[in-house]
């Protein structure tokens, strides 16, 4: 991730495992795990908040970090726009299609793909196959997870933005791309290889390829990130989530005047969410 030394950095759905660097966290359940792995972490400065109706203002970061979110959307076309509303560059991981397919989370509801540096999304209408087999094998077998961490490239989705996420929703069911195809299967294993200068054929099967298969290994974590955390005040970001107004705070409430909305704030964490989610909080 390019995230500068000064950048403000939000990270949306950050669960139970925030990035290091994420200066506000943001997640839409604070006790409700039945989408994560664990239970929530607020080590920071923290607010509840839809994806889909962010409750900050316009351009208030630097960076938005959102990891395995995009794939929970139920309007993708009004998630990524207020991700790009928000923030002014980002990166987004979701699992790749065939990851989708090999662990089946029943809670996802888009295959995602990366084709030539866009975002290529299809509604996913079924599990996939397996059931839980997969995520059994890997929490018993060191061996698969050693195979799942070296073909990330094809369990992942990575990509960064800055200014626009570059994406599109496709409404066929087919996949976009062909592994009955050799060379396609070839170099979405190859992944993070380079091609040798030697081998046109190569090359030219290269450049057909989705990047994140050639995008290779990226460190999630900078070392020394938490000391590089910014320290941030939540009301000079945050804001209503309908109106993306300012709010006016008080010790137990924030309220949104135009809107006539108020907000709890509980143990010192504001529940931004509209009127029909907070129930969901
Ligand atoms: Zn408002």
């Amino acid at each position: 991730m390019n995230i500068a030394p000064n950048d403000l950095v939000l990270e949306i759905g950050s669960g139970h495992n925030p990035k290091v660097r994420a200066d506000v966290l943001c997640d839409k359940y604070l006790l409700d795990d039945t989408e994560r792995g664990g239970a929530i972490v607020a080590d920071r400065p923290f607010v509840v908040g839809d994806a889909e109706a962010l409750p900050f203002r316009d351009g208030a970061f630097d960076y938005v970090i959102c990891t395995h979110v995009l794939e929970h959307a139920q309007d993708v076309e009004r998630f990524i726009a207020e991700l790009q509303r928000v923030a002014t560059a980002g990166y987004i991981e979701t699992p790749s299609e065939v990851g989708e397919w090999l662990y089946g989370w029943e809670y996802h509801r888009w295959l995602v793909n990366r084709i030539d540096g866009r975002l290529v999304l299809r509604r996913k209408t079924e599990r996939g196959p397996f059931g839980r087999l997969f995520h059994e094998m890997g929490a018993t077998d060191a061996d698969f997870m050693a195979l799942h961490r070296r073909y990330h490239h094809v369990f992942l989705v990575q990509h960064e933005w800055r200014t626009k996420i570059d994406y599109e929703v496709r409404d066929t069911g087919d996949a976009p791309f062909d592994l009955d195809d050799e060379a396609v299967a070839t170099a979405m294993l190859q992944g993070g290889a380079r091609p040798g200068p030697m081998s046109r054929v190569k090359s030219a099967i290269w450049t057909r390829m989705p990047d994140s298969w050639r995008a290779g290994s990226k460190g999630l974590l900078t070392r020394g990130a938490r000391s590089a955390r910014r320290r941030v005040d939540l009301r000079d970001v945050a804001a209503c989530p309908r109106c993306k107004g300012s709010l006016r705070w008080e010790s137990g409430a924030a309220h949104c005047e135009a809107d006539g909305l108020s907000f709890e704030i509980r143990d010192g964490i504001p529940i931004l969410l509209l009127p029909d989610e907070a129930g969901a909080a």
